[in-house]
């Protein structure tokens, strides 16, 4: 017989998206209750090793609706709603004035327009995971106190499985919890599980032949519970092939001072990308985390290196909060160096007329200013490409670092789950990394995990009490 809980709004997740929603809930006469699959005190999942900086597209969150707006059709070109391009512009500021008034503080933590609001105390400036103490850690400890003071709680090691649903209404979920059934009945099941980065089934469905040849760049706590709980009562996926994640050292899979920082990015979109052939395969002009997208889709994900000389090193190969440069090589990332190009191929076990060819054939587009000629084209949407003449030469091997997946659970304003018809499936909602259609799609546009969580937590939690008659 299992055991059962009775609520108005049962959250499945206890990252941010989860505590937003249920704190604001509760806030709003709601009785809500999270299930949390971790039994830790202190679970991992990606909120708590965040970075902490709400921005919107890598903009201020603050900035003019307009020009954020314009910032988010640059980034994902068309693939976001217009609607939710609209609710991201105009609503993300709430976020963080919502947060405040939950006792979240924030700082402007670098020069760069998009850090300006970044949770305190922000991450130090090192290699490696810091977390603890640190800006997600804070919140999520923050936001769970203020759920107990109205009254919830989150109910640990209760690892969600499949949702009850009644005359075509989701009306609560089953879980497991010690070995033990459990049942909660609710008016509204929030899905906030993190997304499905963690599942390599669902990893080698949507974004790579090869799930195990990526680097988990988070946690790695999102299983995919909710997507699959979700598509079995009729929901609709949207952007499921993409991801957010950086482009890595491939010795991250096994030196944890090499991520998740630092990445390399900066080196990436100044120098060039090849495959095991020594032919570029990715326009790296559209920025690290579509490169990222693109490592995973080659045959081998841990075939690719990055190509830059003495000049990007020094410049771009220092930018960023903890840069590639002096970071890579201090904490043991592979670099080779060689006085020419036929040198660092042999040293990279790549093909020497190969590399030279890509290498030239990169450098005289530059010259003609003619990228765009190139086979793949090279951009200059997210840095501006760099020649690579100044011996001496560098590669360094990469892998890609999947953080969360940006496609999931496709989603309305109201952050409910629609079907294949964009019909509501009533009573269910879906917060943060687990939704879909918000980011992504084919320019791997970024668009923010945390603002996505508190909007969508915010808007699903706001939605529940409206429909209840609750103010
Ligand atoms: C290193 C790092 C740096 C980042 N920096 C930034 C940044 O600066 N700015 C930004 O906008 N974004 C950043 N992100 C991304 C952002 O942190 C995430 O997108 C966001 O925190 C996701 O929150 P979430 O609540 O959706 O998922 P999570 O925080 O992952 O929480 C999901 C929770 O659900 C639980 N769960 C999963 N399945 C079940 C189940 N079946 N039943 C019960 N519980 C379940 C998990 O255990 C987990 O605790 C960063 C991420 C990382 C890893």
């Amino acid at each position: 017989m299992s055991e059962i809980y009775r609520t108005d709004v049962v959250v499945i997740g206890a990252g941010m998206a989860g505590l937003v929603a249920a704190n604001r809930a509760a806030q709003l006469g709601l009785k809500a209750l999270v299930l949390e699959q971790s039994e830790a005190d202190r679970y991992l999942c990606n909120s708590r090793f965040t970075g902490g900086t709400l921005h919107v597209a890598m903009s201020d969150i603050m900035l003019e609706p307009s020009d954020l707006a314009r910032n988010i059709e640059k980034s994902t070109q068309g693939f976001v709603s217009p609607e939710w391009v609209q609710l991201f512009a105009s609503e993300g500021r709430k976020v963080v004035r919502w947060l405040q008034d939950e006792g979240a503080r924030f700082l402007k933590a670098s020069a760069m327009a998009y850090q300006s609001w970044v949770l305190a105390p922000p991450g130090r400036i090192r290699p490696g995971l810091d977390w603890e103490g640190r800006a997600g850690d804070v919140l999520l400890r923050n936001l769970e106190a203020n759920l107990n003071k109205r009254g919830a709680e989150i109910l640990r090691g209760a690892r969600a499985q499949d949702l009850i649903v009644e005359n075509g209404a989701c009306v609560g979920l089953r879980a497991v919890r010690a070995g033990q059934q459990l049942e909660v009945r609710a008016k509204a099941v929030v899905i906030a599980d993190g997304g499905f980065q963690g599942d390599p089934e669902l990893v080698g469905e949507f974004i790579t032949r090869h799930p195990d040849r990526l680097k988990q760049r988070g946690a790695g706590t999102g299983m995919g519970d909710g997507l699959r709980m979700a598509r079995a009562v009729g929901a609709s996926l949207v952007g499921t092939d993409r991801f957010y994640g950086h482009v890595l050292s491939i010795d991250a899979l096994h030196n944890d001072q090499l991520w998740p920082y630092p990445y390399l990015d900066a080196l990436v979109t100044s120098g060039i990308v090849v495959d095991a052939k020594g032919e570029r395969f990715a326009d790296e002009g559209a920025g690290g985390v579509y490169v990222a997208n693109m490592i995973s889709q080659l045959d081998d994900p841990l075939s690719a290196w990055v190509i830059y000389d003495q000049a990007i090193w020094d410049g771009p190969g220092k930018n960023g909060l903890i840069p590639a440069n002096p970071h890579l090589p201090k904490v043991g990332g592979t670099v080779h160096q060689a006085s020419d190009i036929a040198g660092l191929a042999r040293a990279c076990g790549l093909s020497e007329s190969a590399l030279s060819r890509s290498v030239a054939s990169y450098n005289d587009a530059l010259a003609n200013s003619a990228a765009q000629a190139l086979t793949p084209a090279r951009s200059a949407r997210k840095a501006t490409p760099q020649p690579i003449r100044s011996a001496p030469f560098y590669a360094a091997p990469l892998c890609a670092g999947i953080t969360y997946t940006m496609g999931g659970i496709a989603i309305d304003v109201h952050a409910r789950a629609v079907d294949e018809k964009g019909a509501p499936v009533s009573g269910l909602y879906v917060a943060g990394a687990a939704a879909g259609g918000l980011e992504g799609g084919p320019a791997v546009g970024y668009v923010g995990g945390l603002v996505k969580c508190g909007l969508t937590g915010l808007r699903a939690a706001e939605h529940v009490a409206a429909s209840l008659n609750k103010p």
